[in-house]
């Protein structure tokens, strides 16, 4: 009897062993699977995270047929992943913004098509798209945002603006992006650092204590006075510039370079005593909104004319200047855009490549093209 006991004990043990070993073999088919299935989704660009959600949500044929979409991804690694929008997510492209998802999920909620969404997506920031998804829905985007420079966050004041004054998208568009819809001097964005392409007008200024790095004294051989200073870098191309008009026959001067704070605060003085409040308002700028306080700005006169305007020596400007990385800066057609009246002596130097690029688009303001090229 025992014996008996003993194998029926034994072949329970053995079936104990192969049900283990099965349950285990099943376990291990199953985690094969799973890999394999991962691996899949990975292989196509997905993150672990996203398609461990792609899996559990049985989306996976979807995604093999979809192929990589990296805001399909980002939404499948999202808590704000809905699943109604899935179709969009994979249409509207993909932008490196924080909260992308949750804010398409709102901006689709509004009643945006996708192509209305990858317009305000590839014209923001996170926080300026963010902001704009507590808009009601608007109804102009694609006149406004076919340019590449326009921004979501302006959205309102261009509309205002071109309501206002009837002026072309595209122009609305530069103005604003510039700040002159608002009053002149007031809350101006401060310029710190020293560049060849660095922008001062009347809502950009200089701090009080700015200096050019590289200021140094020009020899009065070349200034009508002898203590002109200038930054070193727009003065060793005047230098050139200066060598290549006197060997035509042609006499420059500068009658005027960098101007410290102080300088401008004087030179307001001054006018205000001689022509009143009122001529200063119009026609000088603030102290600190000077362009001259970069040591990049050169007022240029002809040794052989008291009016520089109707000397030789300035058609030869207009026709040489940018060859040496100048540019006149405040010129009559564009008066509107810089804020400032025409100044025929105004140089200013922006390196060559700027001031060909302007000379060869009908001499461009630098603020056109700091809103084209360098405002991102
Ligand atoms: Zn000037």
């Amino acid at each position: 009897m025992k014996k008996v006991k003993r194998i029926k004990a034994r072949r329970w043990l053995v079936i104990l062993g192969e049900v283990i070993g099965l349950i285990l073999c099943l376990c291990l088919g199953v985690f094969l699977f799973y890999q394999k299935q991962i691996s899949d989704l990975t292989k196509l660009g997905y993150s672990k995270i996203a398609s461990e959600k792609i899996l559990f949500s049985k989306h996976k044929d979807y995604i093999m047929k979809l192929g990589e979409n990296k805001t399909v991804n980002k939404a499948f690694e999202s808590e704000d992943y809905i699943e109604d929008n899935l179709d969009n997510y994979s249409k509207i492209k993909y932008f490196d913004q924080k909260d992308l998802i949750s804010n398409i999920n709102k901006l689709l909620e509004i009643g945006y098509s996708n192509s209305d969404i990858n317009i305000i997506l590839s014209h923001g920031t996170n926080e300026s798209v963010t902001e704009f998804t507590k808009h009601e829905r608007v109804h102009y985007l694609e006149e406004y945002f076919e340019y590449d420079y326009a921004k979501i966050e302006n959205y309102d004041r261009y509309v205002n603006y071109s309501d206002q004054f009837g002026s072309s998208e595209e122009d609305t568009i530069i103005y604003i992006n510039l700040n002159i819809d608002k009053e002149d001097y007031v809350d101006p964005f401060i310029v710190e650092e020293f560049s060849i392409d660095m922008l001062v007008n009347r809502h950009r200024s200089l701090k009080e204590d700015y200096v050019p790095s590289d200021l140094v004294t020009v020899d009065s051989k070349y200034a009508s006075s002898n203590d002109c200073q200038s930054s070193r870098i727009a003065y060793n191309a005047f230098i050139e510039m200066y060598n290549k008009a006197e060997s035509e026959g042609y006499q420059l001067v500068i009658n005027s370079a960098y101007r410290s704070y102080q300088d401008q605060l004087d030179i307001i003085d001054t006018y205000r005593n001689a022509y009143g409040q009122s001529y200063v308002d119009k026609y000088v700028a603030r102290a600190g909104f000077s362009e001259h306080q970069t040591g990049l700005a050169f007022d240029i006169g002809s040794r052989n004319s008291n009016i520089f305007a109707d000397s030789k020596e300035y058609e030869w400007m207009l026709q040489n200047a940018h060859l040496f990385g100048f540019v006149l800066r405040y010129d009559k057609r564009y008066e509107d855009i810089t804020q400032f009246r025409y100044e025929p002596w105004h140089y200013r130097y922006v390196g060559k490549e700027i001031a060909k690029y302007l000379y060869e688009h009908n001499n461009m303001s630098l603020e056109e093209y700091y809103v084209l090229f360098l405002d991102r």
